[in-house]
């Protein structure tokens, strides 16, 4: 929202990237919350990242709902607004960057035929000669080798991507870009330095590192914050119904976010307006009290 504040030249640049498929719940509430006080409490950046490249799945007006949930809660970005809608030509010439290296190929196999794989796809098509007549999808190749990185909340994480992930799709058979392709082309042009997010992403991780590798982009330092399950363990999501957070409870909200993600705000600055207790947040910030846990199921956040 600092129009004036550049990207270039910061020693952190952090991101908040929501996907605009419902307003924000508890659980997105928190990613946010962590970049945020991540970035400042490192005298950071926070950009905004408006990740809205699948148009079947945004509800009007879900975009600008979640811009003003953010803002009603103190938390405000730097720098300008980037919408995934209008990096289309950019994320095409970065397609036929891969393409011209001849690491990547079509594949028109169908969800049946890779579940019969085990779900891993096996490469069926990396060598194929004809053109597929039916709609297909894109996929990147990958290499049988370990790709590692060390985690600032879960620690050292390792993935083999050929035998873990198999070759994976950039382009979809519906012809929209992949998120894979398009986080590590904003992330490089955003020139991301530290993404902190749910540990949903953490196994997408190596896909972005083999990818910013093969791009020649640097790496950014990660952290992965637990996530909320239900009782059922899956993630608090749009498609679990989670419920939507109401800005008129934001300084409870913050309150619980903090709490959620390791520090101790006291009592007494529950009454405190949000942008007083992320001040507060900013300056006890340690993300090594994060919970070093993959999840955390919703029955045990204490409600006040
Ligand atoms: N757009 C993704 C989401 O809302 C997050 C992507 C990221 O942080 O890399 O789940």
């Amino acid at each position: 929202m600092s129009s004036e504040l550049t990207n270039q030249d910061h020693c952190y640049i952090g991101r908040f990237a929501p996907s605009p498929t419902g307003p924000l719940h508890f659980g997105s509430l928190i990613a946010a919350v962590a970049s945020f006080l991540d970035a400042k409490a490192n005298n950071g950046l926070w950009l905004m990242r408006m990740e809205d490249l699948d148009p079947l799945r945004e509800p009007k007006g879900a975009a600008e709902k979640i811009l003003d949930q953010l803002i009603n809660l103190g938390l405000e970005w730097d720098g300008e607004l980037l919408y995934q809608s209008t990096r289309l030509e950019d994320y095409d010439k970065t397609l036929q960057q891969l393409a011209k290296k001849e690491l990547c190929y079509e594949c028109d196999c169908s969800r049946s035929a890779i579940k019969s794989m085990g779900s891993i796809y096996n490469g069926q098509c990396r060598n194929r000669i004809s053109k597929p007549c039916s709609d297909y999808a894109i996929r990147l190749r990958t290499e049988n080798g370990i790709i590692e990185f060390n985690d600032l909340v879960q620690g050292n994480y390792r993935q083999n991507l050929e035998v873990e992930i198999g070759d994976f799709v950039i382009v979809r058979k519906d012809k929209l870009f992949a998120y894979q392709l398009a986080v590590v082309a904003d992330d490089a042009l955003q020139n991301i330095t530290h993404i902190i997010r749910g540990n949903d992403l953490i196994d997408s991780t190596p896909r972005q590192i083999y990818l910013q590798q093969l791009l020649n982009y640097k790496t950014p330092i990660y952290g992965h914050i637990p996530i909320i399950v239900n009782a059922q363990g899956q993630k608090l999501s749009k498609q679990h119904f989670a419920t939507p957070i109401d800005t008129k409870h934001g300084p409870k909200l913050i309150h619980q976010a903090m709490k959620f993600l390791g520090l101790s705000p006291p009592a007494t600055i529950r009454q405190a307006t949000v942008k007083e207790q992320l001040a507060w947040g900013i300056a006890v910030w340690d993300i090594q009290a994060v919970p070093k846990l993959a999840n955390i199921p919703e029955s045990s956040l204490t409600a006040e």
